[in-house]
């Protein structure tokens, strides 16, 4: 029996793990890393160790050092939660040495599944239907590209050791083969010391779909049907939903089954998720197994009325599972939209910050929120920029779409750039609506998405304005204690006239010039503000937190903060941001724009991939950085060549140094 459970990992999935364990009375050890000591999950569990410095490797990813603190503080099971140590073999086998339950499958199984080549022999054999593809040891140029060639074109190169998306590039002909194939290699390399390569039939219009499977160590397995996660920017899921829509039960089935046949296989115990791509032609083919608990269990959980981390623990705990396959049936649909401090404005790059507002949808029957951030934490460079997850269920899928936005646009965060609107805008195209939906989706409604224009109503600059004249209230009021003086008043008196006044206010760094009279009102303060001759009656309230204002009659509630650069407003729209003063305070897009050949965070230089002086053209590539798990690369903006290249391969930078020198072709 699990009495007290460390969690190897921090973030979301430790809060959402810790939960579980509290509910069904299990004490919970936490560990953290520095940067870490304040955080969420810290605050949560009942014990909490510190680890070593930020970055991962001093940290989370210390297999020794956690393994020492679960023995030191009489932990009996470790959750290794998702990434970092989750599906790593070495960990398993040092956890089962020291007499420690690990909450996870069997080391033999994760060590199956640890290599994409391997897991799919492994599947061939198990008669599940792989992608067409070469996943054999040859690795020379000739042999690779004469599978591709057999094949034909498109095909697509994956790492075998891959995750992540990285090590993987789509190949359309032959002529590109040699240039994908080297870059492929290197970004593995880099990635994951170790360049073995696949080639696949790259599937131009696949879903993917994947199959949440569960196993005890009693010879039952189950699935819990399906999750459609084709919804993906840099190959990686950003919205992902369950059941899938428009698949047939006989299909699920099919792919229920074939999903339980790969788990049996490896004869695996515990949460594991068999991905599959679902092709036009309703064919599907086996991509890879994950040996952890994913990160879009939520929506399973919604659907079903399970609590997956529940059933890993009694799975750890050798009791048989909870239910049969015959009791398990699908109930509604539900939603998860991930919301990442990043900017869709520029290629999804992380973004870091204090968080300096952060307001969520309340939860309930119909929302649900994992996160492991609350308002003031620091963004920072060394982990995932996942802020949250956003779970919506209801009983159909247009049902629970229109929780989803609501939900969305009740969701604010100032402090950092995040994928909020690109979300909210995402899930209202028609498309999405209709579930006409492919793992290129992102790409194919690049134009669309691209078009969103800020928050819009015709009423956000007088609220702007009301806000900044209680703001200027507030100082007064503050500042001048005399109480009986008509100059400490809080209202509008003013000797002889009445008080007006123009001024030039930046909302969304746009300039807009109002005019405001403050009119006399004993119990409340009004201003008329007229603003491109439309006049605006407006009274209102506000504190730290909310803006309570009414506009001509219409009274909202909006939140509010004041931060370094202003002001924000976020309004269902979107974020307003404002200030009185102006200038250019950075608050604009224009604010994420750096230098050409700058860092455009701190990070680490992964891979130089140009000479010294060789000719580029427009839209080279030329450095990669990486920061925040993701790699970002600089590319010419003009044909020229590079001068010098100030850092080298491994060598940390930080945001905005200069990276190279550049000569631009005359
Ligand atoms: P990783 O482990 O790096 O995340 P996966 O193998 O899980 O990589 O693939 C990630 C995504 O890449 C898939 O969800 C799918 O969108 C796309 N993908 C992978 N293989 C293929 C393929 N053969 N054809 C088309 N798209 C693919």
């Amino acid at each position: 029996m699990i009495h007290k459970l460390l969690i190897a990992n921090r973030g979301e999935i430790c809060c959402r793990v810790i939960k579980t364990a509290k509910r069904m009375g299990i004490l919970t050890v936490a560990v953290y890393s520095d940067v870490d000591q304040d955080a969420l999950h810290v605050s949560l569990a009942d014990e909490a160790v510190y680890l070593g410095p930020a970055p991962s490797k001093q940290s989370y990813l210390c297999a020794d050092k956690i393994i020492e603190i679960a023995l030191q503080v009489g932990a009996d099971a470790i959750h290794p939660g998702y990434g970092f140590l989750s599906e790593n073999a070495e960990f398993a086998r040092l956890c089962e040495q020291n007499n420690i339950i690990f909450v996870g499958p069997p080391i033999g199984a994760i060590e199956a599944m640890g290599s994409k080549s391997a897991a799919k022999n492994i599947m061939q054999k198990a008669k599940v239907p792989l992608v067409p593809g070469y996943h054999g040891d040859e690795q020379s140029l000739d042999i690779l590209k004469s599978h591709a060639d057999a094949m034909g074109y498109p095909v697509l190169l994956k790492a075998a050791a891959g995750g992540g998306g990285k090590g993987m590039r789509q190949v359309w002909q032959a002529s590109e083969f040699k240039t994908a194939l080297e870059a492929a290699k290197r970004e593995a390399m880099s990635s994951f010391n170790d360049d073995l390569m696949l080639v696949e039939k790259y599937l131009t219009q696949p879903r993917h779909i994947e199959i949440q499977v569960f196993c005890d160590q009693h010879g039952n397995g189950v699935y819990l049907f399906e999750r459609d996660c084709s919804i993906q920017r840099r190959h990686q899921k950003v919205v992902e939903e369950a059941p899938a829509p428009g698949l047939t039960d006989d299909l699920r089935q099919q792919m229920g089954e074939a999903a339980l046949k790969a788990a049996k296989a490896i004869n695996y115990v515990g949460a594991g998720t068999v991905e599959f791509l679902l092709d036009v032609d309703e064919r599907f083919y086996f991509m890879e197994m994950n040996t952890r608990l994913q990160v879009e269990h939520p929506v399973t959980e919604f659907i079903t009325g399970q609590d997956l981390v529940e059933w890993q623990i009694r799975v750890a705990n050798n009791e048989p599972l909870p239910l049969h396959q015959k009791q398990l049936t699908i109930n509604g649909h539900a939603f998860e939209a991930r919301v990442y401090a990043e900017d869709p404005d520029n290629d999804f790059l992380p973004s870091t910050g204090r968080l300096t507002l952060l307001r969520a949808p309340a939860e309930s029957a119909y929302v649900r929120i994992d996160t492991g951030v609350q308002q003031g934490d620091e963004v920072s460079v060394y982990y995932d920029p996942m802020l949250a997850k956003l779970i919506v269920w209801d009983m159909d899928r247009s049902k629970a779409l229109a929780r989803l936005h609501l939900a969305l646009a009740q969701y604010h965060i100032e402090g950092v750039t995040t994928n909020l609107a690109f979300l909210n805008k995402l899930t209202q195209l028609e498309d999405f609506k209709q579930a006409n939906i492919d793992t290129g989706f992102i790409e194919k409604h690049q134009t669309q998405l691209a078009q969103y224009s800020g928050a819009q109503s015709s009423t956000l600059v007088p609220m702007a304005a009301l806000a900044l004249m209680l703001k200027r209230q507030q100082h007064k009021s503050v500042a001048q204690q005399d109480q009986y003086s008509p100059w400490s008043a809080n209202n509008t008196w003013r000797a002889n006239e009445t008080y007006s006044e123009t001024f030039d206010l930046l909302v969304n760094n746009e300039s807009h010039q109002v005019c405001i009279t403050q009119s006399e009102n004993k119990h409340q303060l009004q201003f008329n503000i007229n603003y491109q001759n439309q006049s605006f009656l407006c009274t209102g309230v506000i504190n730290q937190q909310a803006l309570i204002s009414t506009i001509n009659g219409h009274k909202t509630s909006l939140p509010f903060c004041a931060h370094d650069l202003g002001y924000t407003l976020c309004h269902p729209s979107g974020l307003v941001r404002f200030s009185a003063v102006a200038a250019d305070l950075g608050l604009s897009e224009d604010n994420n724009q750096h230098h050409n050949f700058a860092a455009p965070m701190n990070g680490t230089v992964v891979a130089i991939l140009v000479q010294k002086n060789e000719s580029v053209v427009a839209g080279q590539s030329l450095i990669v950085i990486e920061a925040m798990k993701m790699e970002h690369a600089i590319k010419a903006t003009k044909a020229g060549k590079v001068t010098e290249f100030y850092f080298k391969v491994g060598e940390l930078v930080d945001g905005g140094a200069e990276l190279l020198a550049f000569d631009t072709e005359e």
